[in-house]
């Protein structure tokens, strides 16, 4: 029998957040960005949980994007970074996927194409990773035109890089010279906001935006975790206490014996290591759940296994699921404990860890 180390996805649970996206949205439309195997969760199965609602999904690879193709689906899909490869410019067309342009060099391969997909012009305005510049937006427009290619524009997108702090100006500063900057062809849509932007109040999202992290239920704002945006948790990583012992008192648990029980200790080894996905750099203190009751975590995580203080779980037994975040216990606040954001930990779980699906939640 494999081990009882599972991923549990809620997939209704997805949906409500979704839901939830696009009434913050409104009247937006929101695009689902189920990139990176769907945050982690399995982009085939992220993508049929969304079908029926979602208009579009986005990605930023173009494997992502045939893989929901694969998957039988047949939505717009739009392709975060566009084109990688002169290759590439044929196959989104064939496809029927929506690639960003960022760069002059997307521009020579489209000129140069015979089959051009429909196109999305990046705006560069302060996250200075991709896009153009404001001021080169007229040049590339008649670059457009001059090729026939303009017929395949779609619209603008642009990308914040503060939205997670609400007590940041520099959101409103993007809005403003994004807005600006493409006043001059009204009728191209404009797609501006990750999750974050969602909750910004009176935050412009105009045309599209593109909820990410929010649709899996984590924070993607700062100092707040996703049952405290009204967003509901959709993986619940479990594993079993596989042995459970009574430390005495100056006794350590595991690899640098970096911890020592104060007092007599009782506690439990968990098959869940960072083989899995789980954070090594999460420490002694982090919150972990087991038979009706919030633990902690003590010592160094290691490769298979972690250590648990049962002090406030007596009754746990061998052989009892813990959670390591999801239902009771927030993957936002482990990641702080952590030092780093939920992102990475959803989208850290490795292949070892099945994902198994469930249509209307856990029961129990
Ligand atoms: C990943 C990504 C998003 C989604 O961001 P979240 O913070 O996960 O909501 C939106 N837009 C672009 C361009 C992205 O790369």
């Amino acid at each position: 029998m494999p081990r009882k180390t599972i991923a549990h996805i809620d997939t209704s649970a997805l949906r409500h957040n979704y839901r939830l996206a696009c009434r913050l949205a409104s009247p937006a439309r929101a695009m689902a960005v189920i990139k990176a195997d769907g945050y982690g969760h399995g982009i085939r199965e992220v993508a049929r949980a969304l079908a029926d609602e979602a208009p579009k999904f986005a990605v930023a690879c173009i494997e992502e994007a045939l893989a929901i193709r694969e998957a039988g689906f047949e939505h717009p899909v739009v392709l975060l970074q566009g084109m990688h490869s002169k290759e590439d410019v044929a196959t989104c067309a064939r496809k029927g996927f929506e690639a960003v342009v960022h760069s002059d060099y997307q521009l020579d391969w489209l000129e140069q194409a015979s089959e051009v997909p429909a196109l999305w012009l990046k705006v560069n305005t302060g996250m200075n990773r991709l896009g153009f510049a404001p001021a080169v937006l007229n040049e590339v427009m008649g670059r457009l035109e001059n090729h026939a290619l303009a017929q395949k524009m779609v619209g603008f997108v642009t990308h914040f890089a503060c939205a997670d702090d609400a007590t940041s100006g520099f959101t409103d500063q993007q809005t403003r010279l994004f807005a600006e900057s493409v006043v001059a062809w009204p009728l191209l849509a404009k797609s501006a906001g990750n999750s974050a932007a969602h909750f910004l109040p009176a935050q412009p999202l105009f045309d599209w935006s593109r909820p990410g992290i929010m649709l899996y239920g984590a924070s993607p704002m700062l100092e707040k975790t996703g049952p405290e945006l009204g967003l509901k948790p959709v993986m619940t990583l479990e594993a079993p206490l596989t042995a459970v012992r009574t430390l005495k008192a100056g006794e350590s648990v595991g690899y640098g014996c970096s911890w020592l029980a104060e007092r007599e200790t009782r506690m439990g080894i968990v098959a869940i290591g960072y083989g899995d996905g789980y954070p090594r750099h999460a420490g002694t203190d982090t919150p972990a759940w087991v038979a009706g009751n919030r633990i902690r975590l003590i010592g160094r995580v290691s490769m298979d296994m972690l250590a648990v203080d049962l002090t406030n779980a007596p009754e746990a037994r061998p052989g009892d699921p813990v959670e390591l975040w999801g239902q009771h216990v927030s993957v936002d606040e482990v990641a702080r404990h952590a030092g780093t954001i939920a992102y990475e930990l959803l989208t850290g779980i490795t292949v070892r860890v099945p994902r198994l699906y469930l249509e209307n939640g856990l029961t129990g």
